[in-house]
């Protein structure tokens, strides 16, 4: 039976249509893909070719010394100007500015192959400590307003490169589409003295149906109303509004959490493309008291079609309870540690 749900982060509406898809299982899951070579010597990113890219912004070195297990990059086709000065022009309904920020790429590992379900806990937790790093450093430019970590895994995710990697945008203008969640959020707290995220998240783990994972620190979920098939989000349990505020143990827990998500797709869904991206409060709003940073894992199994686009709502196949029940049931540890071969 199909049903519309409202956001209520954003106020938009969905459909869930569960009958167009039929049950998740033989629908969406499959072998997962074979990987790819471990070294492609034509790859920027791979070793031995660091002199193929942008001058090196950090580096993190190897276990035992040998080499390198992550680095950051400024982007060699960069969508933002470092060096730009910050120029507006305002014009009666054409405003624009210079395309002043950073983008920058992150190396996830040396191994062309991996992919973070894939990489040990702590070499997750080593790319998500240097998030926390460039974001901050990052968000204290004071051209900056917003900083966008993400990342695309696979060609249906938008990526152009195979070997893992993510980014970083840092921007200086925040996006009306996150001023919407902002100020949803707000009027939340206006009326109720709650956190929406914290009121909805007390209730998902009072009724669990949508719950993935939950442990001291986070809890992931497939949200209510989400627009994407199989789409999980994972918030801290702690009422915070900026990413850039996260705790060492929490650090530890999300990486813990992100990697073991990234399994139950990786495994359940046999290695789908997707996103995921972290949501947090602007950077020139860091303190804000009614905001809660999450983190969103976006799978890119559904195709975006024209009622999505002449409507603005979108259709999801997989009932979010199914969605979850699923990724629940992928048994993350028995799962083979490493590269599949
Ligand atoms: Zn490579
Ligand atoms: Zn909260």
């Amino acid at each position: 039976m199909s049903q519309f749900r409202q956001s209520p982060f954003t106020k938009e509406w969905v459909l869930i249509a569960p009958e167009r898809a039929g049950r998740p299982q033989p629908a969406h899951a499959g072998p997962a893909r074979p990987p790819a070579e471990h070294f492609v010597p034509s790859c920027p990113f791979c070793p031995g070719n660091e002199s193929l890219t942008p001058f090196e912004r950090l580096r993190l070195p190897a276990p035992g010394g040998a080499g390198w297990l992550l680095r950051v990059i400024p982007n060699r086709y960069p969508a933002l100007m470092e060096g730009q000065a910050l120029e507006w022009q305002r014009r009666a309904g054409r405003h624009s500015l210079t395309g002043a920020g950073f983008h920058e790429v992150l190396i996830e590992t040396p191994d062309h192959a991996l992919t973070p379900a894939l990489l040990p806990e702590a070499h997750v937790e080593a790319i998500l400590r240097t998030y926390r790093e460039r974001f901050i450093r990052l968000s204290e430019d004071p051209r900056i307003a917003h900083v966008t970590l993400f990342k695309n895994h696979g060609r249906g995710a938008g990526t152009s490169l195979d070997h893992p990697h993510s980014q970083i945008i840092a921007a200086p203008v925040i996006s009306s589409w996150l001023r919407t969640r902002l100020y949803e959020a707000r009027r939340h707290w206006d009326e109720s003295g709650m956190c929406i995220f914290c009121e909805l998240m007390r209730e998902e783990l009072a009724a669990g149906e949508r719950i993935v994972e939950q442990s001291e620190h986070f809890v992931a979920a497939a949200p209510f109303a989400s627009a994407v098939a199989f789409q999980v989000n994972i918030y801290p349990r702690r009422h915070t509004a900026s990413f850039g505020d996260i705790s060492p143990a929490e650090l530890d827990g999300l990486s813990k959490m992100l990697r073991s998500v990234l399994r139950r797709l990786f495994f359940g869904l046999g290695n789908p493309d997707f996103n995921y991206v972290i949501d947090t409060a602007p950077a020139e709003e860091a303190r804000v008291r009614y905001y809660h940073w999450h983190v969103r894992i976006l799978p890119r199994i559904s195709e975006v079609a024209g009622f999505e686009l002449g409507s603005g709502i979108a259709i999801n196949a997989v009932a979010p309870e199914d969605a979850a029940e699923l990724l629940r049931n992928v048994d993350v540890e028995s799962e083979a540690p490493g590269p599949i071969s």
